[in-house]
């Protein structure tokens, strides 16, 4: 079954190429331009020091070579000029190479999220989604503007300094390395087991992260559960275990860190380099004026280095970054159809459909049903049975292992989804809600519609008087000055689907935040919705459905009953004990005109 809807688009290029290839041309630049600002860094210096042999002789009366003088002058002066204008340019170019590979990325990372299914999003988190186009993101803005400069800054000033000096006077050059090398000592102790740590650093940094949006997220759940304290605890728990993380590891580096500090500090070196000089002078017969460029050359070898320490941390984020990123771009995209077609007509009809997740067991099998343009059908059974998978079927959250999911008589691999979104509408229960304006959460699958009909769409879902409470009514922003309950969330959905207007409308009904009084509204928004639609509602308040044109009992993945309230009432199976079951415990909470 599956044969005539495998992939036959072409193969996306190797995601491990893709991340940075935007840019690749401008890191080249930024690459020659650094090294280039770097050497031209070091020249003034070396020119001081020539500048002096060449002037030496004034001393003892001699002449001095005025041509020489002058040369050496004019290349420190031009040496300058190039330093400083290559690192500006080197800085230009990298910020617009970041401009571009963020914004390049960002669209990349958007295309990639629409041609993923639906339950991609199921499974992950939205602040993973952030993660990506946020954090990630930004992460290699710090490798291509900044940190690739200065890494190759580090390297190329010290490498330059040190050739200089063993070509000049290689004893002293000797001594200008022993604070690089102690420090090259030193250091490693200093990150002994860096890696792992880092690796744990980054577990308790997420584990607060994670605890702490719980907390804050969850409270109006939590605590309608009163489980304020478990929730709590977790992140008081996270809390706790980050300090003492922190602690432990500033404690254990704390010794060899002090002494890397000192070893690199101005004052230490010269320090050494001093003694080391007057020591060569006066032993080893130096002549002065070849110790000069080891001290001033040497005082600026250790400032790089330590620089390094830094951008070796940006580094490692930008590596995780971009591995994380093409992992993400790796993801198998949803198959597009090789010959789209539009289905006629508003039916919906599975045959023989089989489903499971991912290397999980099988958790619906040889589901078969029809629902008729314009008729309601419900889906009832325990939690657990496989209600909302199948829900997520219709809107291709998924796709079926075996059998057909049609729409119109069309399979649903054959709907090209800017057509079957067109179709098919959808409010689940893991209300999906953007951090944009209600107004945009509202037109989110209609961005072209007017304020008056956005309006009219929250009316109609019950949600309007509530949305004009928020100072900034409808320009109010999910999660930032709009926080909405669950109930109300749903509503926001419900009036989402109505602005769509699809004629096949897939309903999984809110329990868990269902209060008395949104209940109602919740429900007189779902019949507004419904009205003259195909409709498949998964249904809880058993009240609700008692008019449907057919309800579907399902049982452990598979259908058990089916038929009208009245038939499956006297047939006295399944639905007939659940419905005097549901009698008993909701008598006295059914509102007005329930069955309705
Ligand atoms: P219902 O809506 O009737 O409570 P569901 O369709 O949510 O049932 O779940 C049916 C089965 O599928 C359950 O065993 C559940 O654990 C499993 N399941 C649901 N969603 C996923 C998912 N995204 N990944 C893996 N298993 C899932
Ligand atoms: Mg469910």
């Amino acid at each position: 079954m599956q044969a005539p809807f495998t992939r036959s688009t072409p193969k996306p290029p190797s995601p491990e190429a893709g991340v940075l290839s935007s840019v690749r041309g401008s890191l080249a630049g930024i690459v020659v331009l650094s090294v280039i600002g770097a050497a031209g860094s070091v020249v003034p210096f070396i020119a001081i020091v020539e500048l002096a042999r060449a002037l030496m002789p004034a001393i003892d009366g001699a002449p001095v070579d005025a041509a020489r003088v002058w040369l050496i002058v004019s290349i420190a002066i031009a040496a300058l000029i190039v330093s400083v204008g290559t690192a500006f340019l080197s800085g230009v170019v990298g910020h617009f190479a970041d401009a571009e590979m963020q914004h390049s990325l960002r669209q990349r990372i958007i295309r990639h999220l629409q041609r993923l299914p639906l339950g991609w999003f199921d499974r992950r988190s939205s602040g993973a989604v952030r993660k990506l186009v946020e954090n990630d993101v930004v992460a290699l803005h710090q490798l291509v503007a900044h940190s690739i400069q200065d890494v190759l800054t580090a390297i190329t000033v010290p490498v330059i300094s040190l050739v200089y000096l063993f070509i000049v006077e290689w004893r002293m050059a000797l001594a200008a390395l022993v604070p690089l090398v102690a420090i090259l000592l030193v250091y490693p102790l200093m990150m002994r087991g860096a890696g792992e740590k880092y690796r744990q650093y980054d577990q308790a940094t997420q584990a607060l992260s994670g605890a702490t949006v719980e907390f804050v997220q969850g409270i109006a759940v939590v605590k309608r559960f009163g489980q304020v304290g478990r929730s709590h605890r977790r992140y008081s728990d996270a809390t706790r275990e980050y300090v003492r993380f922190v602690g432990e590891w500033t404690r254990e580096t704390a010794v060899s860190f002090t002494i890397v500090e000192l070893l690199a500090s101005p004052i230490v070196v010269l320090a050494w380099l001093l003694a080391a000089a007057v020591w060569l002078v006066g032993n080893a017969g130096v002549a002065p004026v070849d110790i000069l460029p080891g001290i001033l050359l040497g005082l600026g070898l250790t400032a790089p280095l330590m620089k390094l320490g830094a951008s070796g941390q940006f580094l490692r984020n930008a590596t995780k970054a971009r591995q994380s990123l093409s992992e993400f771009f790796g993801l198998a995209p949803v198959s597009a159809p090789d010959r789209p077609e539009t289905p006629e007509g508003h039916s919906v009809a599975l045959d023989d459909v089989s489903f499971g997740y991912l290397d999980s067991h099988r958790v619906l099998e040889d589901i078969s049903l029809a629902c008729a343009p314009g008729t309601v059908t419900a889906l009832v059974g325990a939690s657990g049975s496989g209600k909302s998978t199948l829900a997520k079927l219709v809107p291709r959250f998924y796709d079926v292992d075996e059998g057909s999911m049609t729409i119109g008589g069309t399979d649903v691999r054959r709907i090209p989804s800017n057509e079957l979104y067109r179709r098919v509408g959808f409010v689940f229960q893991d209300v999906q809600l953007l951090r944009a304006s209600l107004r945009d959460n509202i037109r989110l699958t209609r961005p072209d519609a007017t304020d008056a009909e956005v309006e009219a769409a929250a009316r109609a879902a019950q949600i309007h008087d509530r949305i004009l409470q928020f100072a900034r009514g409808y320009d109010a922003v999910v999660g930032e000055d709009a926080n909405l309950s669950g109930g109300e969330a749903q509503r926001v959905t419900i009036a989402r689907s109505l602005l769509a207007d699809a004629p096949i409308l897939v309903l999984d009904e809110a329990t868990a935040f269902a209060d008395p009084d949104s209940e109602a509204s919740i429900q007189r928004a779902l019949s507004t919705l419904a009205a003259s639609r195909t409709v498949l509602v998964i249904a809880h308040r058993l009240h609700t459905i008692v008019r449907a044109d057919q309800i579907l009992v399902l049982d452990n993945g598979h259908i058990v009953e089916r038929g009208t309230h009245e038939e499956l009432v006297a047939s006295d199976g399944r639905f007939a004990a659940m419905w005097s079951d549901y009698q008993r415990n909701h008598a006295r909470s059914l509102p007005e005109g329930a069955g309705a």
